[in-house]
């Protein structure tokens, strides 16, 4: 049973829109088994570019229907006013009132940013479209987004976000809980007063976690590549440290204040389910 405290916390879960009608039968059933866990809200992702408009629509839809509250990603980079404001009154018609609002990337091909640069641009435009209607979710970076320069400037930009209307953050993954601790410090020097969730990627497949994290910038420390590394096929080893070390992580996490958990799935719900057990949230 969840004590008063978990209860304040905030805890949630993201997936992938499926590409294919048995991923949406599989997902159908990863949702079915976290919604037990009663978590805050599910969210979607957003293909760069809005590639996966329509599916992440469909797998907001599918959630809602379940009687689970959800949260679309939504993204801006190579966006025109016009199309995100039909994206916007799209979820407004469907009664979503909870959004992730993210840059995104370009998509391999795509030459042009579009009408809008960072996502504080898109934070802005969403409440001068829709007022207080979007519960508004943004990304922060505890060991900092690849493009910033530096620490003090990657917090200025993330203020500029906050103060265009955000009303809560999820971190990108990290398994160096020090490096949260600070960002939420220098945070907290500036002034900027709202929660900043960490984002916790359960470890499964390593090399796909390494493609991931070279990609994003977050940093495997080198004592768990190495001891991974060092197991070589076997998978079993792989997740046993796993579990180990994340477990450990999102202890340290919610033992020192952090206002909540929310998970990568990469929808599935074995490892978060086991995370949860172990971290005796249920
Ligand atoms: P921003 O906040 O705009 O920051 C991007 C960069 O610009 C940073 O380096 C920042 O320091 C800099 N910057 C910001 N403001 C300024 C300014 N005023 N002047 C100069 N520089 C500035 N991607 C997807 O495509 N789909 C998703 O569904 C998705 N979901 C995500 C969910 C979470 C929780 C996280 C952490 C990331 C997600 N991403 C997703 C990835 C994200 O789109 C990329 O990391 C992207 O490169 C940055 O997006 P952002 O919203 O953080 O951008």
């Amino acid at each position: 049973m969840q004590t008063q405290k978990d209860k304040a916390r905030i805890f949630s879960f993201e997936f992938f829109p499926p590409k294919t009608p048995e991923g949406v039968e599989r997902l159908a059933a990863t949702q079915r088994q976290l919604a037990q866990l009663g978590p805050e809200f599910f969210s979607v992702t957003y293909g760069a570019g809005g590639t996966t408009r329509d599916r992440t629509l469909e797998t907001v839809l599918a959630i809602q229907r379940d009687g689970q509250a959800a949260a679309p990603h939504i993204s801006c980079i190579g966006s025109s006013r016009e199309s995100l404001r039909e994206v916007l009154r799209t979820y407004r018609e469907h009664g979503i009132r909870h959004i992730v609002a993210l840059r995104g990337d370009l998509p391999s091909g795509m030459m042009s940013a579009g009408e809008f640069r960072y996502a504080s641009d898109l934070v802005a435009f969403i409440r001068a479209e829709t007022g207080d209607h979007f519960f508004i979710e943004v990304a922060a970076y505890p060991e900092m987004h690849p493009q910033a320069r530096n620490a003090q400037e990657a917090v200025r930009h993330f203020q500029i976000k906050v103060d265009a209307g955000a009303d809560s953050a999820i971190t990108q993954y990290f398994y160096n809980a020090d490096a949260y601790f600070h960002f939420v410090d220098d945070c907290e020097a500036l002034g900027i007063d709202l929660p900043i969730v960490p984002g916790i990627m359960p470890i499964n497949n390593f090399s796909q976690l390494c493609r991931f994290s070279d990609a994003c910038g977050a940093e495997i420390p080198r004592w768990i590549r190495n001891t991974m590394a060092g197991f070589g096929d076997d998978s079993a080893s792989i997740k046993a440290f796993g579990l180990d070390v994340v477990t450990q992580l999102c202890d340290r996490l919610l033992s020192a204040g952090a206002p909540g958990l929310h998970f990568y799935t990469m929808n599935s719900a074995g490892l978060v389910s086991t995370l949860w057990q172990r971290l005796g949230l249920s």
